[in-house]
């Protein structure tokens, strides 16, 4: 008997999408679901075809081979389990991927992905702006090599499953239909071990410290995460890896403070330096640099490099450092500096040599005028 056109079957175009596809094979396999249609052979054969042509048209590559050649492309590439209908097993698969969301998830599961991992990495400003290689050692679970992972003592297997018969599933009656759930015996892996590793206690993954270099890219802050793949815990029963991601923490340095591109310090002056001007060197990631005081500066005032903070972890150009000035009050003053520094009061006349004193007494005096209302 010549095979019907998988679009026809399930009743889509050629060029339908992805989504449409699914959609439709879940129409017609609900229409012709065996459970629906007690001993109709018509229904389950249809319930049959739906199912190998999804299987077909849902994946990419037997689609190709489809659209080109036809059936024959598929028996050619050995494609199709003999050309037969699959046995139940195979669209049984197909069948959780298509309804595991609104049965609840039930579909036969492979072993499980081991978890992420989490490793806080203290870094310097300096690292964190240069960028650096870190070794980290990192507890965590790998694979038993007593086992290979399997978790059976070498030289026995785990043995198949009696609840589900190696299935990893088991079939229970909901409503009209029969549903498939995930074996709880097996947690749906289809076997069991009956002679556990005597390293990893059949599970298949032992703890263990794992030391790993990590390449900290330049520019990273606080709160970037690095993420290597696969290097966290194994997975139980020789499961796929989880993933680690390493959280960048920059510790306080001494003199910056970051913010984002820019850096922020301090830069202590004294009041000589702060009433004449001068020439200060100031620290920058990158060594000293001048710093040119004009004559008259007050304390707080901020002066910017441009181009002398951080580069991004993104790249893009360099933010600034702001240097804001702290003018100094001089401390352990011997006799004769005291007088040098009264004697220069009494010659510093009225107003005019203290424009924030001056303001600030006049605002205190306005302040007190209101009360007076
Ligand atoms: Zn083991
Ligand atoms: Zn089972």
């Amino acid at each position: 008997m010549a095979k019907r056109d998988y679009y026809e079957i399930l009743g889509v175009e050629k060029g339908a999408s992805e989504a449409d596809i699914k959609k439709a094979y879940r129409r017609v396999a609900m229409k012709h679901h065996p459970d629906r249609n007690p001993d109709d052979r018509n229904a389950e054969e249809k319930f049959k075809e739906a199912s190998e042509a999804y299987e077909v048209l849902s994946d990419p590559e037997k689609r190709a081979a489809y659209d080109q050649f036809g059936h024959e492309g598929l028996d050619a590439a050995g494609g199709f389990g003999g050309g037969g209908a699959g046995g139940f097993g195979s669209f049984s698969d197909i069948f959780g991927d298509v309804f595991g969301d609104i049965f609840g998830g039930g579909r036969r599961g492979g072993p499980m992905r081991g978890a992420d991992l989490r490793y806080p990495l203290e870094v310097d400003l300096e690292d964190a702006v240069r960028g650096m290689t870190a070794k980290i050692r990192v507890p965590t679970m790998v694979h038993c090599g007593e086992c290979d992972g399997s978790g059976a003592k070498p030289g026995s297997r785990p043995v198949t499953c009696n609840t589900c018969g190696g299935m990893g599933q088991v079939r229970m009656q909901q409503g009209f239909l029969q549903v498939q759930q995930t074996c709880p015996h097996c947690r749906g892996r289809g076997t069991v071990i009956a002679d556990p590793c005597n390293k990893c206690h059949g599970q298949g993954r032992v703890e263990e410290a794992k030391t790993l270099s990590v390449k900290v890219p330049a520019g990273v802050d606080t709160g970037d995460r690095i993420r290597l793949s696969g290097e966290g815990e194994a997975g139980p029963a020789g499961g796929p890896p989880g993933d680690l991601y390493v959280e960048i923490g920059v510790r306080e340095h001494e003199i910056f403070q970051r913010d984002g591109r820019n850096l922020y310090c301090e830069v202590p002056i004294s009041i000589v330096d702060a009433a004449l001007g001068g020439e200060l060197e100031v620290p920058t990631l990158e060594g000293r640099v001048k710093l040119k005081i004009p004559p008259e500066t007050q304390t707080g005032r901020l002066f910017r490099l441009r181009g002398k903070g951080v580069v991004g972890v993104r790249g893009g150009p360099a933010g600034d450092l702001l240097c804001r000035v702290i003018v100094e009050t001089p401390v352990n003053l011997s006799a004769r500096q005291k007088e040098l520094l009264r004697e220069l009061e009494g010659d510093l006349e009225g107003d005019r040599h203290s424009p924030r004193k001056t303001s600030w007494f006049e605002g205190v005096k306005k302040f007190f005028d209101g009360f007076s209302l």
